[in-house]
């Protein structure tokens, strides 16, 4: 027995505890202490495995993925379960996640504490259970509601596993104690259990034309994942194939997912999004300030969803409107909001009115006298932002952390208009953004670790993941997409039409191509942002000429229904048309793989700049960045991770040939990508 696990006998009851904690991982001494642990319950009539820590446990030890595998394997520990004389209970406290919970399925009987979650969350690590889980679970439950499990990898409460059949028990009060008693009382009731792997009841007679519509319906929003589509083969193999053939299956599937390139990608987002939180230059021992309640200043389309995060999270928060029409408007704008969500089902009335009852307004900036930060969401306009801070800075306390949402401004000039420069950060949201998980951090030259710390404590407070960013247009996201659109409107006037474009985009995983997301935040706003730059566009600017905006005038880049499905327009059609003729450019067809190159690379070669600036610190943090607040597909791994897969020498030739063909000097490959190129580099271990 090793330090991983303690054992302790009770009377004719063996407990196993499994003492890896906190998330209690089955690393290989945790493995080698159950088979042993077994072993020295020999004897016993019953073998009780519980958890140390926070939960029973997460599952396999991602760090020993790709490592040479150390025996005993966990099909081994569950074989000696099954050969254990008596029976064997899983008393499950916190969750059982992955791994976790296919030891639980592999004993003959579970008990869960209260609120415990259970799931088998590998499909979006980008494989499949691979110890059973696929072949054990439809045995106990049925295969269609097995396969919401394991296709989903949604975790489900105790409660509902005991209606679904895979947990015996919910015991309130001591689990130890409790499920010591359970135990005993099945060994003096003389119950039989049956071991999941010798059940047929739940699988034979399977309709497999209702699978199959089960399946579908399940693959439906997946696009071209590849593990949500093993993880079906997988459980199909439990309905028609016997034990040990589905569990081949089961094992192939693991091998060939876990090695591919959508699970890197996936592996790759998991690590890095728990990365991304330890900021290069941050004391470790530096404290957030604390916040206890907030004021939001604007109730626009972005105030008031920063407004709604705060009270979705129990924080109290005020937002702050120049007149009082105004200041009704946007808070009802947050209760329409939250009551679509109680029409969806998704959120209980009660609950609604808890976190409207945290939400306040007001129209007196005197307000944030009385907080203990301001996140600012006004107009767009940096003589605007220049004077509220230097309001904000004279009425709110000294000490407390002045941030603005600003998608453009130099957090600096802001902070320049105040007397706490060291206090003054950007909080940068995505819309809408009381859904959008990601907060892009921006850190000024004047920010000090402390206001740092605070954005980032509010923003996991809040539910978002926060990437601290560096000062500068556009800061990563909006920055890297910006240098995607000369491209676009190029690939427009050499043959391609919007849905050309956004079909490739969307086929690549993307959850919208980037005609169809400019219909949706208006396109009369990059109009504007030409105009003060002095840079044209022509047929995206025809566009905006026709007083296509964008959906809300019904008709952009497409024409939408009253469904507000996205329809091709011939008046579009004819606007490019023309204006390539008017260029005198010979329309072509494009290939796909051509779209799509000249769509990326110019992320991926301005991403390369932002790393040589310091505006990110490493390639991890723009690829978490591009999956949480752009759409992009985890399971692709972000734009940094897509140029680390084609090869930095590839990346660097491709650049240099369509900056050639298409003059845009942008696509002229960066000093980064040209050294990692000659070096055998790669963006994932490259810090500029
Ligand atoms: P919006 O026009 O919807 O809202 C701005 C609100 O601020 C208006 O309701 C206005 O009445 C109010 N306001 C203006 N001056 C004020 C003052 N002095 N005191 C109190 N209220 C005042 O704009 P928005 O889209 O919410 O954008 C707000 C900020 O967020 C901008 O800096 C923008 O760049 C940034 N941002 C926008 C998006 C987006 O997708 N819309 C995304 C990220 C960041």
């Amino acid at each position: 027995m090793n330090e991983f696990m303690r054992q302790q006998r009770h009377g004719n009851i063996h407990v196993l505890r499994i003492a890896n904690p906190p998330v209690n991982t089955l690393r290989t001494d945790v493995r080698a202490g159950l088979a042993e642990g077994l072993k020295a319950a020999a004897g016993a009539k019953a073998v009780l495995i519980i958890g140390d820590g926070r939960m029973f446990s997460a599952g396999a030890e991602m760090t020993e993925f790709g490592k040479p595998r150390v025996p005993p394997s966990l099909p081994e520990v569950f074989a000696a379960i099954a050969e254990f004389p008596g029976i064997v209970v899983a008393a499950i406290h916190g969750s059982a996640l992955g791994g976790g919970l296919e030891l639980a399925l592999a004993c003959h009987a579970r008990v869960a504490a209260p609120g415990a979650m259970l799931g088998l969350p590998e499909v979006k690590r980008g494989f499949v259970p691979g110890a059973g889980g696929t072949q054990r679970l439809p045995r106990l439950i049925g295969a269609e509601a097995a396969m919401d499990i394991i296709v989903t990898g949604e975790p489900v409460s105790a409660e509902r596993a005991v209606a679904l059949g895979f947990i015996d028990a919910v015991l309130p009060g001591e689990l130890e104690v409790e499920a010591l008693a359970w135990t005993r009382g099945a060994l003096e009731a003389g119950r039989r259990f049956t071991l999941a792997a010798n059940r047929v009841d739940r699988i034979a007679g399977q309709d497999m034309a209702s699978f199959e519509a089960k399946a579908a319906s399940l693959l439906k929003r997946t696009r071209g994942q590849e593990s949500p589509r093993g993880c079906v083969e997988a459980v199909r193999a439990a309905v028609t194939l016997p034990l040990e053939q589905g569990l081949q299956k089961e094992r192939e599937l693991f091998a060939a997912l876990v090695a591919g390139e959508q699970s890197k990608a996936l592996r790759h987002i998991f690590f890095g999004e728990r990365e991304v939180l330890r900021v290069p230059g941050l004391p470790a021992d530096v404290k957030p300030l604390p916040v206890a309640r907030a004021v939001v200043i604007g109730a626009g389309t972005m105030g008031g969803g920063i407004a709604m995060s705060f009270a979705n999270h129990g924080i109290p928060v005020t937002v702050v409107e120049r007149d009082a029409g105004a200041l009704e408007k946007g808070i009802a704008r947050c209760r329409a909001n939250w009551q679509r969500t109680v029409d969806t089902g998704r959120l209980a009335a009660a609950e609604m009115e808890r976190r409207a009852a945290l939400l306040k307004g007001s129209t007196d900036i005197g307000t944030v006298a009385d907080t203990d930060l301001v996140i600012e969401a006004v107009f767009e306009d940096i003589e605007v932002k220049k004077a509220l801070f230097a309001d904000l800075d004279r009425l709110a306390r000294p000490g407390i952390v002045l941030a603005s949402n600003t998608s453009t401004l130099d957090i600096d000039a802001i902070a320049s208009a105040t007397r706490r420069p060291e206090l003054v950060v950007g909080m940068h949201f995505f819309s809408p953004a009381n859904v959008m998980r990601l907060l892009e951090i921006v850190r000024g030259k004047a920010s000090s670790a402390a206001a740092i710390a605070t954005a980032m404590d509010v923003g996991k407070r809040i539910g978002k993941l926060s990437v601290v960013v560096g000062n500068c247009d556009g800061f990563v996201g909006n920055r890297m997409t910006g240098k995607r659109t000369p491209q676009v409107e190029k690939l427009l006037q050499e043959g391609c039409l919007p849905q050309d474009i956004d079909r490739v985009m969307e086929a690549y995983g993307m959850a919208m191509g980037p005609l169809a997301t400019g219909d949706l935040a208006g396109l009369d706003i990059g109009a504007a942002v030409r105009r003060a730059r002095g840079t044209v566009a022509p047929i995206a600017d025809a566009v905006v000429a026709a007083g296509r905006f964008g959906q809300k005038t019904g008709k952009g880049w497409y024409r939408y229904d009253e469904k507000r499905t996205r329809l091709p327009d011939p008046e579009v059609e004819r606007i490019i048309l023309d204006t390539s003729e008017k260029l005198q450019i010979r329309r072509r067809a494009i290939s796909d793989q051509e779209i799509l190159e000249r769509l990326l690379l110019p992320m991926v070669n301005e991403g390369a700049r932002i790393l040589e600036e310091g505006v990110a610190a490493r390639a991890i943090d723009i690829d978490v960045v591009f999956v949480n607040g752009f759409g992009w597909p985890a399971w692709r791994g972000g734009p940094m991770f897509w140029a680390d897969a084609q090869g930095l020498p590839a990346v660097r030739d491709k650049l240099v040939h369509y900056a050639v063909a298409t003059g845009d000097d942008n696509l002229r490959p960066t000093d980064l990508i040209e050294k990692l190129a000659r070096e055998g580099g790669r963006f994932s271990a490259a810090i500029a």
